[in-house]
């Protein structure tokens, strides 16, 4: 009986611990990917882009063999597998709300066919590193410690031909792209070559092409981070353990996807002024470097990190406005959106989330600019027009205002 290698958030070949795990139960097997509405409705152009970029990339290297199918997963996954008599099909486990449900509906529709979880998009599968009391951590630098004392595996030794693939007559095709996925591990071992050494002086920097863009490519599973991992330590690798530490923080707490982690927060009083929110969704804000990131997403699907921090202040802090407006926006724009490393970065800024930034702390746009964009190379690139705006609001003032309003959720 051949199998399915149904791909969602690991659109590769080498290290695979799902397609090993099919290759050694038939040497047959159908490669699968899903379009599913309930993922693409809500997500921007740059990001749906970037998705058929990996897909065109993922079939060239199966040698056009990817099936494609337009649908709902717990429709589709259990009609292909029927159809071509599969015994079992094979995915990495994902650990977000919504690939969870999915997955149960799927194993259930699958019934005698058996649905075999191998791998994850993570080092360490969420919910696996804990306290030694067995309770999930709840600071970074705790969990970081104890994820590097765990370790991971080997990496799995895949690659396209470990299979040998069915073809399919039934799919709907991978929409055309306009350029092609670059190589992510040349990409990446140019960054370790070339910046990584430099990375924990120049990261914070916007205006340089310092950080190593492997976000997306991560986010889509095109590389696994046990690849970068196996190149890099301190800060880089830090960097990655949030990565891991938010996903394990999501899986504990799903909620949290849309509720405050810190529940004392609930009682924080929010704006709902939809004109200032539709001016920083499109960078006319009047302060530079907000307005340079707000349209470098656009324009990009991305944002530089220290820019994410600065305009998600600006959303909370200046205007007032529901973290979850802001983390919303992000999702639908970002190619390297991804649930877990969004809403609690966001939480972050907001301070309500697990080791926040205390919400007294807040960003004054123009200090942290002259900081961190001192030649203005990264606002004259993304916004060369914002200074000439009227800013929206009085940065002294809403300081103010939001950290009048913080006393009310402290006592
Ligand atoms: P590098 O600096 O090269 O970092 C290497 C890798 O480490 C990144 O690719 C990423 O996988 C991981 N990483 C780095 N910083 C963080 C962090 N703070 N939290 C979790 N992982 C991190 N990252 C996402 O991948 N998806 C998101 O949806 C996302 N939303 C964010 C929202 C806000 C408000 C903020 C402040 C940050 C968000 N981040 C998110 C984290 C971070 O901004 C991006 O991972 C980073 O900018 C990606 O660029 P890079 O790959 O060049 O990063």
């Amino acid at each position: 009986e051949p199998s399915v290698v149904w791909f969602r958030r690991d659109l590769r070949t080498a290290d695979h611990p799902a397609l090993l795990e099919a290759a050694e139960r038939s040497p047959r097997a159908l490669a699968l990917f899903v379009l599913d509405d309930r993922l693409l409705k809500p997500s921007g152009k740059p990001r749906i882009e970037f998705l058929h970029r990996c897909l065109h990339a993922l079939n060239d290297d199966l040698g056009g063999r990817l099936a494609v199918v337009h649908g709902d997963p717990a429709e589709v996954v259990p009609r292909v597998a029927r159809e071509i008599g599969a015994g079992s099909v094979h995915i990495s486990a994902d650990f977000g709300p919504y690939g969870r449900k999915r997955d149960a509906a799927v194993e259930e529709a699958l019934g005698d066919i058996e649905l075999v979880r191998s791998g994850s998009p993570y080092a360490v599968a969420p919910g696996r590193v804990r306290k030694a009391d067995g309770t999930p951590f709840k600071v970074f630098t705790p969990f970081r410690n104890a994820w590097l004392e765990h370790g991971w595996r080997q990496p799995a030794e895949t690659d396209a031909s470990t299979v040998d693939w069915m073809r399919f007559g039934g799919g709907t095709g991978i929409p055309a792209v306009r350029e092609k996925l670059p190589d992510a591990l040349a990409l990446w071992e140019k960054f370790r070559d070339e910046r990584l050494p430099d990375y924990d002086k120049t990261r914070d920097r916007p205006d340089l092409d310092a950080t190593s863009r492997m976000s997306a490519f991560l986010r889509w599973g095109v590389l696994h981070p046990r690849t970068l991992l196996r190149d890099c330590e301190g800060t880089y690798r830090d960097e990655l353990a949030w990565r891991e530490f938010y996903a394990d923080v999501l899986w504990h707490r799903p909620e949290t996807a849309r509720q405050n982690y810190d529940r004392k927060f609930d009682r924080m009083v929010h704006d709902d002024d939809l004109e200032l929110f539709e001016a920083w969704k499109q960078g006319r804000t009047g302060f530079p470097i907000v307005d340079a990131g707000m349209r470098q997403l656009l324009r990009e699907g991305f944002m530089h990190n220290r820019v994410r921090m600065i305009v998600a202040s600006f959303l909370v802090k200046d205007l007032h406005l529901p973290w979850w407006w802001g983390a919303r926006h992000f999702m639908e724009h970002l190619v390297d959106g991804d649930l877990a490393s969004n809403q609690h970065n966001w939480q972050w800024v907001a301070g309500c989330g697990t080791d926040a930034a205390p919400f007294f702390r807040i960003f004054n746009p123009a200090t942290q600019a002259k900081k961190f964009d001192p030649d203005g190379a990264y606002v004259r690139r993304y916004a060369p027009d914002s200074a000439d705006l009227t800013p929206i609001v009085d940065h002294a003032v809403e300081r103010r205002v939001a950290l009048d309003r913080y006393q009310d959720v402290r006592t």
